[in-house]
């Protein structure tokens, strides 16, 4: 796709519908001087080039991308317009988009139909919602959330003024059901939240586990799969293409988030949030005298914590489900799918490898390992992950740009017998290949990192 001509297209297209409302005196403060602003827009092209090239393969660091060219000329076109899903008549068409992406999120997780949810400024706010909701339906009760979790849940907890209570995750970074099970036995916790894709090490909590110990103990379940929710879209197949089938379980789960801006191709500013039992909606009514109100529908003002919201995000979305649709087989699915077999891919690699320690088998397209010096002590890993993270990313002529995750050392040595523990805390590396062109360029991050590594293990004799 040329995102020229979807520029072009964009902007034509609003000055022939704008051209539709007739001609009105224009006003000199559109006028602006121009070498004003040619000296501003090249010191803003020139302060921008200051990122780290988060479009390109050899940036593996965090989880950023950009948007897809088509999220970007959709956005474009809204943008324009700036319509606000506040209410619907801020934007009766991107509000219309809205409720249409939103149901196909909700079938992307096999959620009923009658499933309620609206898009939010991100995973953040999403996140405090669910949380919100499972305060008012049970007011007394704690909130018992993964060691590992995103921490939004302890600020939003903090918030609500809720009671939280950490669960232990195993050594792979998942939630551990029995630490659970201990504290559901004491009869006072209320809502369980789950983390779909944890931001270190991309793991997927045991849902199904926690689905079978929801029988028995009755309780709400929270899905925080801002990140991973997405990868549920390859977790249905009879041999699922994606090694977290847990992710199915989410269709039995009370609410989910999930993040278009993460993996949904979307630009920033565009999250989203479900709830299986539609009821939920009763706690956020209010009565604002001056809300517009032209529809006797529930509208999706009044179902969110933000008022205004960007219309040109559910615009955008709705516009890249139209050419890239939540299928397994066709749009979104091969772009994550690609992204799963550049984990896999890498991580075969490193276990072929002298120098370099996988930590655990990648869940989702999130990768953690780390160097093995000869003298293979983790104040040693923490030395040599430090410095070839520096390294790699200052690189002058061939950079390549992965992120350090702080870890238990215990948990890393109960892992890695050979790895001997004289630190408490251990700094590994961690990839995020989000992008489908990581697949074909794994190979040379691959190369890359064990140059780097082995140079600085026999540059400091380590
Ligand atoms: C990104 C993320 C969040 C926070 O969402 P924002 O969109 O950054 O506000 C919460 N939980 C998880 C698991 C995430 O990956």
């Amino acid at each position: 796709m040329n995102l020229h001509d979807y520029t072009e297209a964009a902007l034509s297209f609003i000055e022939a519908w704008e051209g539709e409302w007739g001609s009105y005196p224009a006003h000199s403060s559109r006028n602006v001087d121009t070498s004003r602003l040619e000296a501003a827009w090249t010191e803003y092209t020139e302060r921008l080039r200051g990122n780290y090239p988060f479009f390109h393969p050899r940036y593996a660091g965090q989880m950023l991308k950009p948007p897809h060219p088509v999220a970007i000329a959709g956005y474009l076109a809204a943008m324009q317009i700036n319509p606000n899903n506040h209410a619907l008549d801020g934007g009766p068409p991107t509000a219309a988009m809205e409720k249409e992406v939103v149901r196909q999120m909700a079938d992307m997780f096999h959620l009923p139909e009658e499933t309620l949810g609206h898009l939010t400024g991100g995973g953040t706010v999403a996140n405090l919602e669910a949380l919100w909701v499972a305060r008012h339906l049970h007011p007394e009760k704690s909130v018992a959330v993964s060691e590992e979790a995103h921490y939004t849940h302890e600020r939003a907890a903090d918030l609500l003024k809720l009671e939280l209570v950490k669960i232990p995750a195993d050594r792979t970074g998942r939630m551990d059901p029995d630490a659970l099970e201990l504290e559901l036995k004491k009869g006072s916790v209320g809502t369980v939240v789950l983390t779909a894709g944890t931001t270190g090490r991309g793991t997927v909590d045991p849902i199904d586990d926690v689905l079978r110990l929801r029988e028995r103990y009755g309780f709400r379940i929270h899905v925080d799969a801002a990140y991973g929710g997405f990868f549920a879209l390859l977790a249905w197949d009879d041999s699922p293409r994606v090694p977290a089938s847990d992710l199915r379980g989410i269709a039995r789960c009370d609410s989910v988030v999930v993040d278009p801006h993460k993996h949904g191709l979307q630009p920033y500013g565009c999250g989203c949030v479900l709830f299986r039992d539609p009821e939920v909606g009763t706690f956020y009514q209010h009565e604002s005298p001056y809300t517009y109100f032209t529809s006797d529908e529930l509208h999706l003002g009044e179902i969110s914590l933000e008022c205004s919201r960007p219309g040109a995000a559910a615009g955008a979305l709705w516009l890249t489900l139209r050419v890239l649709p939540l299928e397994p087989d066709d749009g979104l699915g091969p772009i994550l799918a690609a992204g799963l077999r550049a984990a896999d891919r890498w991580a075969r690699q490193i276990q072929r490898t002298e120098t370099i320690q996988l930590h655990v088998k990648p869940a989702l397209d999130i990768l953690t390992f780390y160097p093995r010096p000869g003298h293979y002590t983790v104040e040693n890993v923490n030395r040599v992950s430090q410095c070839v993270f520096e390294a790699a990313m200052n690189d002058s002529t061939d950079p390549v740009y992965v992120s350090i995750l702080r870890a238990k050392a215990d948990e890393l040595c109960r892992l890695d017998p050979e790895l001997e523990q004289d630190a408490p805390r251990a700094r590994i590396l961690r990839s995020v290949l989000m992008k489908p062109t990581h697949e074909n360029y794994v190979d040379r991050l691959h190369d890359r990192l064990v140059e780097i590594v082995e140079r600085v293990i026999s540059c400091g004799r380590i």
